[in-house]
């Protein structure tokens, strides 16, 4: 959960309530940005704000638990104070408005994820724009909607939607069809926030390979995410691009390339396997075999030896066996990932498996199984991170945590370092070399070794 924190004087003020994934951070940021072009100030706490938007999550049963509890805090804040508008967005806000607005009648919008339109609409029609304030437009993008001071690190979002339909996930019914965002439109945004100190980008979609093939091209295929990147490669004041998520059926020869020779793109891939079992992954409708995924690891490995791979597993999929859950833990002790990410099964109403498969799958049994894989993978991401002792690494400077300054390497190693110069923007934004002194599975300490020019 995050939110935006401001100061206080007698302009309207808005707060933001935000879990989930990077696309919901990175929506909340331009969330932020109309707002303020429309004349908001933050708020500190949602009692002290005119607006209160919740960006949410229902990619498990657990987030969409926390978005009702908060729906249910915000009935009584706003019976305290009526003037207060509540508005809701992200992936709780399913096709039938009509329901929720019946449901939750303290709720003065719900919007759809990216959908910043209605947003506007919203604020023209209630009133609620105290600034004369254009709808949103390719200008606009370049000028009004992102931060002032944007961090040295920020989230772009490139395509919204998915057309995969894994089973087991409600993303393509609450956030649509894949919708590409124009190039040029990117190109520009970036272009602003490298003008701005941002020094690292991360492309965002649920499936980042699809971009572009839904943007019309007269003269020649649609464009793709390796021209993507080659194009930002070349962007003035920009020293590092990420991209995520890809879909492992979509991964192509040609962004591999991109990876291994555009000097700005990291060498950094997340790329979910879900299941290490055939017949699960098949139950899963995920579109590739585990010998196809085992294949693209080896490609991307050949081609970038330096990359770092991350993962998601999810565990205790409806009939998943004894058997079909080692064929997973031992994909994982092969394949040794820098990071996993592990989720329980839950079932999302709505999803092909909640319609046609039983959640059979006991909930001691699931705990079990994640457990097990947590150990395995802290084992081996201790052993990975440990070789990286004693070596000086190159890591952009994100920002200060009790005392000590932090930021990622190429690889996205977490690195803590200390630095007598402690002063607010010291570092900030800067790529520092740090030797690494000591490790853990899941980040690095180290000391400035040689503080670069950046
Ligand atoms: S690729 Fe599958 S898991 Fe990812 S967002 Fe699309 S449907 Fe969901």
């Amino acid at each position: 959960m995050s939110f935006q924190c401001g100061n206080n004087n007698n302009m309207p003020h808005y707060f933001i309530w935000t879990i989930g994934c990077q696309m919901n951070k990175a929506e909340s940021h331009r969330i932020a940005g109309y707002l303020t072009s429309a004349g908001y100030e933050v708020s500190v706490t949602p009692q002290d704000a005119d607006l209160i938007v919740l960006n949410t999550c229902v990619v498990r049963k657990s987030a969409e638990d926390r978005v009702l509890g908060t729906l249910g805090l915000l009935k009584g804040l706003k019976e305290n104070r009526p003037s207060t508008s509540v508005l809701v967005t992200g992936c709780f806000v399913d096709s039938n408005v009509e329901e929720l607005e019946k449901r939750f009648p303290h709720v003065a919008l719900f919007f759809k994820p990216g959908d910043y339109s209605e947003l506007t609409d919203w604020l023209h029609r209630s009133g609620n724009s105290p600034l004369p304030f254009p709808l949103p437009s390719r200008e606009r993008v370049k000028v009004g909607v992102l931060p002032v001071s944007p961090s040295p690190c920020a989230f772009v979002p490139i395509i919204q939607g998915c057309n995969n339909f894994c089973s087991y996930c409600i993303v393509p019914y609450r956030r649509g069809r894949e919708v590409s965002r124009p190039m040029e439109e990117i190109l520009c945004e970036v272009e602003e926030l490298a003008s701005r100190s941002t020094r690292e980008v991360t492309l965002l979609g649920q499936n980042v390979d699809s971009y572009g093939h839904d943007i019309a091209s007269e003269t020649k295929q649609p464009p793709d995410l390796a021209d993507l990147l080659t194009r930002l490669n070349d962007v003035d004041g920009l020293i590092r691009i990420r991209f995520l998520t890809n879909h492992p059926k979509d991964v192509s020869l040609r962004l591999i390339k991109a990876v291994a020779s555009l000097e700005k793109v990291c060498q950094h891939l997340e790329l979910p396997v879900q299941a290490g079992d055939n017949e699960i992954l098949k139950a899963m409708r995920r579109g590739y075999t585990v010998e196809q995924y085992r294949e693209l690891v080896h490609s991307i490995r050949a081609d970038i030896p330096e990359i770092s791979l991350s993962t998601d597993v999810i565990v205790g999929f409806p009939g998943e066996t004894e058997q079909q859950f080692e064929h997973t833990f031992a994909l994982l002790r092969e394949i040794k990932f820098d990071v996993v990410h592990i989720a329980a099964y839950s079932p999302r109403p709505g999803t092909i498996a909640w319609r046609e498969y039983d959640d059979n799958v006991t909930s001691e049994v699931k705990k079990m199984r994640l457990n097990r894989i947590e150990t395995l993978q802290a084992n081996i991401a201790a052993e990975i991170n440990s070789k990286l002792q004693g070596n000086i690494m190159e890591v952009l400077v994100e920002g200060q945590k009790k005392g000590k300054w932090y930021g990622r390497t190429r690889s996205n190693k977490l690195v803590f370092f200390e630095s007598s110069d402690r002063s607010e923007g010291s570092h900030l934004g800067q790529l520092v070399e740090v030797r690494i002194q000591r490790t853990s599975p899941w980040s690095m300490q180290g000391e400035l070794a040689v503080k670069s020019y950046a």
